[in-house]
């Protein structure tokens, strides 16, 4: 079968109102740039996901929206998704809340400190609002703390955290009540070039689909849609689990609150509900997410000491899912060396938290040709030019 999207002929260069975009990938990524586009009136857009919308890592996310990270590019793209997240009820008509809880860092030695101390001060330029806490400030904002060893934290209470499943919801619909296309089930089997070598669509699972633009937006998928066309796009699958635990006594005022020493997290969700997990960062490549309970009595006793307060609570629920990481731990976003090829993918567990920015800054690129954003250090020719980026606020 032979599905010609949006009929007509297909032109060499794309027009300057963006043209025919296609879009792979019906995650947080691909959903918040064709809704971004939707926005800005274009909606000749189509996105193609091999199975349901959001039913890739965005469904195993757990939402947290933090500023505080040490790499400037990220500190802007959550800043500037914030606006979004907290008008995206509003604006879709959807169930969405983003609470701002805040987010907190706690260092156990000096070398810890001076580096939040460092991320602070370039946060407090870019306008976040972040502070060092002594330890004695930490008990007033975080009294379910145990302070032993800690040395002092970096707080900012901007951030916070949402349901990754209820926006995505939310982008699906307002998508699904413009003419932009959604195709689920559809999966991408090879891309279609002109004599010129220019992608001029894709082959599916459905048929052909033509383009002026394809946007590789496939997160942990993204590598084999690379290789189709000759590009390595380093995104490699890692998996991550989360646990959720009961509480009578949870305390919603207070902040997501890291310990770096062991990287495990507690993060409050509902009166009744915290999640926590963090302690699973270095682990080997995987092609399915898979909790691993060998992890699991290191990350409780380590919330035992940090968070005694939940200390003894096994967990009444876990998952994983894949994130999708890169080498400097951080996206890869932008033109490719392939005409008509853009890829937004590789967001190393940030995804979520920096996709209304990433949708806005590409709708703006495609559309207009500019952006007051600056995407480029996160090209993704980077890594050919061996220029690596560093990402030091990690867990
Ligand atoms: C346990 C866990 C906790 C996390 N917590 C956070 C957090 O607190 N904050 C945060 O910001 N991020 C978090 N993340 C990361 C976040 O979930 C991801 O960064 C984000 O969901 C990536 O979105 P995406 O659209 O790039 O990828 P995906 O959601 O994976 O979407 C890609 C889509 O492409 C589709 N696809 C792939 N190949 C093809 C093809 N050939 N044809 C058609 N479709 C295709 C897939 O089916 C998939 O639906 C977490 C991740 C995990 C696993």
């Amino acid at each position: 079968m032979r599905q010609l999207l949006f009929g007509g002929t297909v032109t060499e260069t794309p027009s300057p109102a963006g043209g025919r975009i296609l879009i792979v990938g019906g995650g947080a990524i691909g959903l918040s740039i064709a809704h971004h586009l939707l926005d800005a009136g274009h909606e000749e857009v189509a996105v193609l996901e091999q199975a349901e919308i959001g039913s890739g890592t965005s469904s195993a996310g757990t939402g947290g929206i933090r500023q505080q990270f040490t790499s400037e590019i990220n500190v802007r793209l959550v800043r500037d998704s914030i606006p979004e997240f907290l008008t995206l009820g509003e604006r879709t008509g959807m169930p969405f809340e983003f609470r701002q809880h805040g987010y907190l860092f706690l260092a156990d030695s000096e070398e810890r400190l001076a580096s939040l101390e460092k991320s602070a001060a370039l946060q407090r330029t870019l306008g976040v609002e972040c502070e060092i806490i002594a330890p004695d400030r930490i008990a007033d904002v975080a009294p379910d703390v145990e302070l032993d060893g800690v040395l002092g934290g970096s707080y900012s209470p901007q951030d916070g955290s949402a349901i990754t499943q209820e926006a995505v919801a939310a982008w699906e619909a307002a998508l699904r009540r413009s003419r932009v296309q959604i195709h689920e089930g559809v999966r991408v089997l090879d891309f279609r070039r002109s004599p010129s070598g220019r992608v001029v669509g894709v082959s599916t699972s459905a048929g052909s689909f033509d383009a002026d633009t394809v946007i590789i937006a496939a997160g942990v998928w993204s590598r084999g849609l690379g290789r189709m066309l000759g590009l390595d796009i380093p995104v490699s699958p890692r998996s991550r689990q989360a646990f959720e635990i009961l509480s009578e006594d949870v305390d919603l005022g207070t902040p997501l609150t890291v310990d770096l020493g062991t990287g495990a997290y507690v993060h409050p969700k509902s009166s009744r509900r915290v999640l926590i997990g963090g302690n699973d960062r270095e682990v080997p490549e995987s092609q399915r997410p898979a909790l691993d309970p060998e992890r699991i009595p290191s990350l409780l006793s380590a919330i035992a000491r940090r968070f005694p307060k939940y200390a003894g609570i096994a967990p009444s629920r876990g998952w994983a899912g894949l994130r999708e990481m890169t080498p400097d731990d951080h996206a890869i976003v932008g033109p490719t060396g392939v005409a008509g090829v853009w890829v937004a993918t590789g967001f190393s567990g940030h995804g979520f938290m920096q996709a209304p920015a990433i949708g806005r800054i590409l709708s703006e690129l495609l559309l207009e040709g500019r952006s007051d954003t600056d995407l480029g250090p996160l090209r993704p020719e980077r890594f050919a030019e061996q220029v690596s980026l560093h990402e030091g606020i990690r867990f």
